[in-house]
């Protein structure tokens, strides 16, 4: 279907800035895209506009009772100077079942992706081609309806927002550091642990202000029995225990990852087994005190891959692989990255060319 999305373009575009000093989320593009929606009118009126502040009345809905939802992709210039992005599907998808969670009217997925094309167009000369670069899209919905009843907004804005980033492993890939978090919990079986939703990231921000010195992440675990891994600020947790790899299965109270699906794939594509189940700490632990615990990392859009060098539980340092990338953590990320600047095949079709 093609949809009519309107263009407004900058006069006035800002100066590009040098790749190599962008860091990440901290620039952004010329253009935005917006998209309303009003009860009984429902969404309505796409367009790209200049990059610009938004003006809300201090009542609207988001601001009190947090009635917001995002999501996080990444466009690349592949190797042959095309344009593509990586499994946009997947995201919108994942943003619609957010939708859901917090009671904000579903999207219709090909508008928003026919939205995401456009603005990209618009604003192609920002993306990046230097190796490890990518342009960063954070979609995101707010509930605007200026009325301070708790009650679902029967207004929203839908917007996208464009940031070049660059290399996130400049200097090759570097193992983290992660505290084990034993006092505070991210999430509940029945909360919103599996939406992609800004009150699950204030509430984590406590913890990571608390860990320890040299740890600047840190692993959840589940808000019940306070032992079962659930996941790391944004990224999936993968073990390699004994030749196979072990992630936490989907259990409401963690997030979806894309990244997480696709290791998944790639693995088994491999022939490397894969488990997906319930990891308590005392088994990792264990594994690492009989010397199985060969890798550990985590996965998200942003880094693709964060090898964990070292976990900190309970005063206990579990050093993992020497400190080092592991073999397959490494594969992984080679792997993926080629697939996304387009020097790798791509068996299961995940590119996505503009
Ligand atoms: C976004 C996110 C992830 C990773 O998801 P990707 O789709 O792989 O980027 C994992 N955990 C949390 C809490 C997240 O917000």
């Amino acid at each position: 279907m093609a949809y009519s999305i309107a263009i407004e373009r900058t006069s006035a575009p800002k100066t590009k800035p040098e790749v190599s000093r962008i860091g990440f989320g901290t620039i952004f593009t010329d253009h935005m895209f917006m998209l309303d929606y009003e009860t009984g009118k429902g969404w309505h009126s796409p367009r790209v506009v200049p990059y610009q502040p938004i003006t809300l009345d201090p009542a609207a809905k988001v601001f009190h009772y947090g009635q917001t939802v995002f999501e996080g992709l990444k466009a690349f210039k592949t190797a042959d100077g095309a344009i593509s992005l990586f499994r946009p599907d997947m995201n919108f998808r994942r943003l619609n079942r957010s939708n859901d969670r917090l009671s904000i009217p579903p999207l219709d997925e090909e508008l928003a992706l026919a939205g995401l094309k456009t603005l990209i167009g618009v604003d192609a000369d920002w993306i990046p081609a230097e190796e490890g670069t990518s342009l960063y899209i954070r979609p995101f919905i707010i509930a605007t309806q200026p009325t301070l009843g708790v009650a679902p907004s029967r207004n929203y804005l839908f917007m996208i927002i464009l940031s070049p980033v660059g290399a996130y492993y400049a200097e090759g890939i570097n193992p983290v550091k992660i505290h084990v978090e034993s006092d505070y919990v991210r999430a509940v079986p029945g909360g919103v642990g599996n939406a992609k939703t800004a009150g699950n990231y204030a509430a984590g921000l406590k913890a990571q202000e608390e860990a320890p010195q040299g740890y600047s992440q840190v692993l959840w675990l589940d808000g019940v029995h306070r032992k079962y891994i659930e996941e790391v600020g944004s990224m999936n947790m993968f073990f390699k225990i004994n030749g196979k790899v072990v992630t936490p299965a989907l259990n409401g109270s963690i997030l979806e990852g894309i990244t997480r699906d696709s290791m998944i794939r790639l693995l088994t594509h491999w022939g490397v087994p894969v488990e997906q189940r319930q990891i308590s700490i005392d088994e990792i632990a264990e594994a690492h005190r009989d010397g199985t615990l060969e890798e550990a990392f985590g996965t998200g859009t942003a880094a693709v891959i964060s090898p964990v060098g070292e976990l900190h539980w309970q005063g206990e340092k579990l050093v993992i692989g020497g400190g080092k990338t592991g073999e397959l953590s490494a594969r992984l990320y080679d792997t993926l990255t080629g697939i996304q600047r387009g020097t790798e095949p791509d068996p299961f079709g995940w590119m996505v060319r503009l």
